[in-house]
């Protein structure tokens, strides 16, 4: 597809602009450019043309089935767009005086009981822009906690081998030596290691759970206890509470701290980088060292404002990604308490559902009953035909559906990562699981064949660490 600077004929326009009718004002000589910028110049309707062809080439939910594990591409009711575009909401400034705003400080404090009623937290705050800046606050606060206790020797974080990959990023962000600890057999927290592993240098853990294996740690109670007779504190990834919300609370599990991904588990579109939002929430005992935001107090040097000394500080400017967040509250309030429970229940057995009908070909990196997701490996089919889980996932390409996600987790060799979501229907995941097996079943045939897929898509196989590391991003005249 040609660019808009390809496209481009000189001397066509698609802006209309009234003449000038208030006096001209010259800028200064210094702060002009030499010559005018080169940019496209086409009528509006091509330039719409032209979006819209981007558009139809893009994938999201849709468009159709989007198993893409790890990222809970659920479909985004569009009752909560026509709520985030109300323009109580949208035709605000953060800078307004706290008095005119009362709307939205309401939408912040009925979501934070919602989710502090779902988690079992006694603090929320909603400023961090997505997951990874949620995990990054989190372990902010247990720093903060060791520091005020005079507590310098807990240097390390301990983090599972099953768990995201923020978790290890965060821990090390924060100045942290970050452990590993392996999963045992059943693909859970070998706790044998975990023993081992703690000490008085133990600042905490960090546990995704489900964890990336899709499996919820029939020993969460144990872990927790570990960490916490050696003065740890236990931080819980929830950016997947999909399978959980409405059952079981991180709270009554013995973990400290947590995040939620508002853009997984309560909605919104995301994907390409955004926009999402993480809700941060913590015990009593963290409370003070929250970021503050909702004030209208002056804030000193360092972004703290008065009555919160003890605050960690500003991990974003203002409320956070706002409308984000108003899209979670109403998908909360639009389930209600029983809607949110029976959802978990549906992730889990549709995940379940897929997990069994892929199995007559597919290997499950751990078998029987998973949460949300599930793993599957093409280890033993790359040794014996040299079929890949990236085959597998460019043929899912011709079949009009996304791919789950591809070697990820890291611990399982050749993976591919499946999460239907609860918001598939039985007809839609049976489908699916049709195109996965014909998938399977053609690449067995012809493995040749295979390696040269997808057939149909406008790009095929490009070199994707080219692509990741030296993105031609520029037009150049
Ligand atoms: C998606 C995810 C994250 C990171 O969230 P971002 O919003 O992408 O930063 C962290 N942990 C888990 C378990 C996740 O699935």
């Amino acid at each position: 597809m040609k660019l808009l600077f390809e496209k481009s004929v000189p001397g066509t326009s698609g802006q209309y602009i009234a003449p000038m009718d208030v006096p001209e004002y010259r800028l200064d000589a210094s702060v002009l450019r030499e010559s005018a910028p080169v940019l496209p110049e086409l009528s509006e309707n091509d330039l719409s043309r032209h979006y819209t062809q981007l558009e139809k080439r893009a994938f999201g939910v849709n468009d159709g089935f989007y198993p893409l594990g790890s990222c809970t591409m659920k479909y985004n009711p569009k009752v909560n767009e026509q709520a985030a575009s109300l323009e109580g909401f949208t035709d605000v400034h953060p800078l307004q005086p706290d008095s005119t705003v009362k709307g939205c400080q309401e939408v912040i404090d009925q979501i934070s009981k919602a989710l502090m009623e779902i988690t079992g937290m006694d603090a929320m705050t909603l400023t961090p822009a997505a997951g990874a800046h949620g995990e990054f606050t989190g372990i902010m606060l247990i720093r903060k906690y060791h520091e005020m206790r005079g507590d310098t020797a807990r240097t390390k974080v301990i983090v599972p081998d099953s768990s995201h990959g923020t978790n290890p990023a965060t821990g090390t962000m924060n100045g942290f030596t970050v452990v590993s600890v392996p999963s045992g057999e059943d693909g859970c927290v070998d706790l044998k290691a975990l023993r081992a592993a703690v000490g008085p240098d133990t600042a905490g853990l960090m546990l995704t759970n489900p964890n990336t294996l899709g499996l919820f740690d029939k020993n969460i109670r144990e872990i927790t206890k570990i960490i916490h007779e050696a003065g740890g504190l236990c931080y819980y990834d929830g950016a997947n509470l999909n399978p959980v919300m409405g059952i079981s609370r991180p709270g009554d599990m013995g973990f400290d701290c947590i995040h939620l991904n508002l853009h997984k588990t309560f909605s919104t579109p995301h994907g390409g980088g955004g926009p999402g939002a993480a809700a941060v929430g913590c015990r009593a005992f963290l409370r003070n060292y929250l970021p503050e935001a909702f004030s209208d107090a002056e804030e000193d040097a360092e972004g703290k404002k008065a009555g919160c000394p003890e605050s960690i500080g500003k991990v974003r400017g203002f409320h956070g990604n706002f409308l984000v967040v108003v899209r979670a509250l109403a998908y909360i309030l639009s389930l209600g308490k029983d809607g949110i429970r029976d959802s978990a229940i549906q992730a889990v057995m549709n995940a379940n559902y897929f997990k069994v009908l892929l199995a007559k070909k597919y290997t499950m990196a751990e078998p029987g009953l998973c949460m949300h997701e599930f793993v599957m490996t093409m280890e033993r089919e790359k040794k014996e035909n040299g079929i890949t889980a990236l085959d597998i996932a460019k043929g899912l390409l011709d079949e009009g559906i996304h791919p789950p996600t591809i070697y990820f987790p890291l611990i399982v060799h050749e993976a591919l990562m499946a999460e239907p979501t609860e918001t598939e229907s039985r007809e839609t995941i049976e489908d699916a699981a049709e195109k996965f097996l014909r998938v399977y079943d053609r690449a067995m045939k012809d493995p040749e064949a295979a390696h040269e897929w997808p057939e149909t898509t406008v790009i095929g196989r490009p070199d994707e660490v080219m692509a990741a590391r030296k993105p031609h991003l520029r037009w150049e005249p």
